[in-house]
């Protein structure tokens, strides 16, 4: 798997907001305008990706989200363990839910692409985007309390994030 790689170092919580960047899954060349993705219609305008209506005759390509989907190359993952956990998965879930739907209203990029199991007291969510895995891991932190770990990937932009409750 790609994200076992090298590269790996924790990062303290308030080192994040300066390294991660949005949209780390460019292509090189420079897209064309109007160009939409045609998985889910997000739309290239003004350099970057966001919701908005399609133009006719707009340029297709899937969108550095849907490309990583495709893929199978999480940008972010979330882990949640303990007992905890089991016992408010739908609740926790909840909350995370809505922090995507919040994120990525703003952030096109910025989407869920998984959510698993992990054993009898884990959940995985991996996301397409940096920023939304630091926002879930921080609301949860932020209504449950415990304990929350980053580890960062400079060279290739991936967040993981391990909170136990
Ligand atoms: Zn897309």
């Amino acid at each position: 798997m790609k994200a076992d790689r090298g590269g790996w170092r924790p990062l303290r919580r308030e080192e994040l907001r300066d390294e991660l960047v949005h949209d780390s899954y460019k292509s090189k060349r420079k897209l064309s305008e109007p160009t939409y993705c045609p998985e889910c219609n997000a739309v290239y305008h003004s350099g970057r990706w966001q919701w908005g209506a399609v133009a006719t005759g707009a340029h297709q390509t899937l969108c550095p989200a849907c490309r990583r989907t495709h893929d199978k190359f999480p940008a972010g993952y979330v882990t949640l363990k303990g007992e905890f956990v089991a016992t408010n998965r739908d609740e926790i879930l909840q909350l995370i839910r809505n922090r995507e739907a919040h994120e990525k209203a703003e952030h096109a990029l910025e989407r869920i692409m998984s959510i698993e199991d992990v054993n009898d007291d884990g959940v995985l969510i991996t996301t397409t985007g940096t920023h939304l895995a630091r926002d879930i891991s921080e609301a949860v932190h932020a209504a449950y309390k415990g304990e929350l770990q980053y580890h960062y990937n400079k060279e290739e932009n991936l967040l993981r994030a391990s909170w136990t409750g």
